[in-house]
C-alpha cells in the first residue's frame, strides 16, 4: 500500500502559515534568523482524510490479541482488561514529572510503593524493585546484585550455571554481568538432570555463583525437584535465581520464595495486563531475599508513618539501573490488575495451565510431543515428522497465517527438532480452543495432500514470506 510519503502531493495539506496570519517574513521577526530552518523539513504534504485513512488500513493489517488467539509460547501474549489502560491515562498519573517534589506525587509513589508489597506477597521474597524496564533488563540487575553480594563477600565466583532449554536472554545477560556460562542438560522428562548438576559442582565447587531457572520450564515443565536443586546450590553457597516469565502458570498457586530462589525477576508485561509485543514499555522488577536487599537499585520506594519517600540510602546499593523509577504506567497497569484480580488471582493460573493441557490432549493426535508430563500453562510439540513432506515447523507457521491465526513460537525451546510451542494463555475459550484444533488438523491435511500450498504461504496476508535473514541485514521499508 506503500507508505505515507508515496502519497504525498505538493499542496495537499493546504495548511499554511499565512492562514494563521503569519508571512514568511514575520516568521523571521519572530524567530531568531539563525534558528530558523534553512531547507524544507520533507514531512508529507496530505489532507487529514488521507492520513486517517493511511494509518486506519495500515492498523488493519495488524494481527493482535484484540483480533484473536495468540499461542506465541513463552511470550504470554494474553488479552488485557482495557479498564487498566484508561486508568493509565488519566491526568493525575500523566501530568507528573519525575522531578517533582515528593510531597506532591505521594499518591503514585503509594502505587508503586503497594505494587511492590503484593508482589513480594505473591512471590514471597522480602525486597523489591520496579526499576527494570524488561525481563532481561531485570536479569541483568540481578546478576549485578549477586556479583556485587560474593565481592562483598570476598568469594571469587565467576561462573552461572543455565539449563539447555533457558530462554536466550538468560545466557546473555549473565555474559553481560561478566559471568562465565555453564549449561546444564536437561533429562529425559525434560527437566534439569540432578546427576549432572551434582557432577558440576563438584567439579566447579565455589567458582559457581547462581543458577538461572525458569520454572515451570520452557517447555512448560515443572521442575518438580526444585526444592533438591535449591538444596544443593546453596550448600555449595550459590545463589539461585528466578526467570519470572512463566509466572502466569503458578499466581497464588506457589511461590518462587519458598521454592528456594534467591533473586527473582517478574515480566509485568506478560503476566500483568500491558500489552507487549511491538517492543512498547514494559517492566521488569526484580525481587530479593531479605539478605540481598541492600543491594537493590536507588531510589527504593519506602513509607514511614502515611508518608511515601524515594529512599538513596541502601548501604552496599549496585547504583542505578535505569533513570527515575522504571516504566511507571506499566506498574501502574499492573497494580489495577492485581486489584481487580484480587483472591481469584489463583484462577488465572488454573485457566491457564487448563487449557493448555486441553489443547495438548488434542493437538497430540496431529502431532509429537516429547515432554508430556507435569504440563502446566504452555507446551512444545515437534512438526519433526512432517518436515520432509513439506510440513516444516516454518511452513505449518507461515500457513497458520492464512488461517488468521498468530503463529506460536517456533524452533525454540532448541532442544525440540523442528519445535512448536504453544501457550493458549487463561483468557481463550474452548471454542477458540477447538478452532485452533481444527485449523491444525486442516493443515496437516493439507501437508498430506497438497504441501505445495505451504510453501508459498502466507497467501492472503498482505505481504509474501520475507526472506528473514535480507529483512534483517538489507531491510527495505518504504513499501
Ligand atoms: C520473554 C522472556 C525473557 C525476556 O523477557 P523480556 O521482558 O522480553 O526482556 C526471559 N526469559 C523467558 C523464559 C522469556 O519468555
Amino acid at each position: 500500500m506503500g507508505t505515507i510519503f508515496s502519497k504525498s502531493k505538493r499542496g495537499r495539506s493546504k495548511f499554511s502559515l499565512e492562514d494563521i496570519g503569519i508571512k514568511e517574513k514575520k516568521l523571521s521577526e519572530l524567530v531568531p534568523e539563525k534558528l530558523l530552518r534553512k531547507s524544507e523539513i520533507g514531512l508529507p504534504d496530505l489532507n487529514e482524510s488521507l492520513v486517517v485513512r493511511h494509518y486506519t488500513n495500515l492498523a488493519r493489517k495488524n494481527y493482535g490479541v484484540d483480533n484473536g488467539i495468540y499461542p506465541l509460547g513463552s511470550c504470554t501474549m494474553k488479552y488485557n482488561p482495557k479498564v487498566n489502560e484508561e486508568i493509565a491515562k488519566y491526568n493525575c498519573f500523566t501530568d507528573i514529572h519525575p522531578y517533582q517534589d515528593i510531597s506532591d506525587i505521594q499518591g503514585s509513589l503509594a502505587v508503586m510503593y503497594e505494587l511492590g508489597e503484593l508482589l513480594k506477597q505473591i512471590i514471597g521474597l522480602a525486597g523489591v524493585t520496579l526499576q527494570p524496564s524488561a525481563g532481561a533488563h531485570g536479569e541483568l540487575c540481578g546478576l549485578l546484585i549477586a556479583k556485587k553480594y560474593f565481592n562483598n563477600k570476598k568469594e571469587d565466583r565467576t561462573k552461572v550455571l543455565i539449563p539447555d532449554s533457558a530462554h536466550g536472554t538468560n545466557f546473555a545477560s549473565a555474559a553481560m554481568a561478566g559471568y562465565e556460562v555453564i549449561e546444564v542438560k536437561s533429562n529425559r522428562s525434560g527437566t534439569i538432570d540432578l546427576e549432572s548438576l551434582k557432577e558440576i559442582i563438584i567439579k566447579e565447587s565455589d567458582s559457581i555463583a547462581l543458577i538461572m531457572i525458569t520454572n515451570p520450564n520452557t517447555l512448560g515443565i515443572f521442575e518438580s525437584d526444585i526444592l533438591n536443586i535449591s538444596k544443593i546450590m546453596h550448600d555449595n553457597g550459590s545463589l539461585l535465581y528466578y526467570d519470572g516469565a512463566n509466572l502466569n502458570a503458578i499466581l497464588g498457586l506457589a511461590r518462587p520464595g519458598d521454592m528456594g530462589f534467591d533473586i527473582v525477576h517478574l515480566n509485568l508485561h506478560k503476566s500483568f495486563s500491558t500489552p507487549h509485543g511491538g517492543g512498547g514499555p514494559g517492566a521488569g522488577p526484580v525481587l530479593v531475599t531479605k539478605r540481598l536487599k541492600g543491594y537493590l537499585p536507588v531510589p527504593v520506594v519506602g513509607k514511614d508513618g502515611k508518608r511515601y519517600f524515594l529512599n538513596y540510602n541502601v548501604r552496599n546499593t549496585i547504583g542505578k539501573i535505569k533513570s527515575f523509577y522504571g516504566n511507571f504506567s506499566v506498574c501502574l497497569k499492573a497494580y489495577c490488575y492485581l486489584l481487580s484480580s484480587g483472591k481469584e488471582l489463583k484462577n488465572i493460573s488454573i485457566d491457564a495451565i487448563l487449557n493448555a493441557n486441553y489443547l495438548k490432549k488434542k493437538l497430540s493426535k496431529l502431532f509429537d510431543i516429547p515432554y508430556k508430563k507435569n504440563i502446566m500453562h504452555e507446551f512444545v510439540m515437534s512438526a519433526k515428522k512432517y518436515k520432509d513432506k513439506g510440513g516444516s515447523a516454518l511452513n505449518i507457521a507461515k500457513r497458520l497465517i492464512d488461517y488468521g491465526i498468530h503463529p506460536p513460537t517456533i524452533y525454540f525451546p532448541p532442544i525440540v527438532e523442528e519445535a512448536m510451542m504453544i501457550e493458549p494463555t487463561e483468557t481463550e475459550n474452548i471454542e477458540s480452543l477447538d478452532n485452533l484444533t481444527e485449523v491444525f488438523s486442516k493443515i496437516v491435511k493439507e501437508i498430506e495432500r497438497n504441501p505445495e500450498v505451504l510453501k508459498n504461504a502466507p497467501i492472503g496476508a498482505g505481504t509474501k514470506r520475507v526472506d528473514e535473514l535480507k529483512a534483517v541485514k538489507k531491510p527495505i521499508l518504504k513499501e
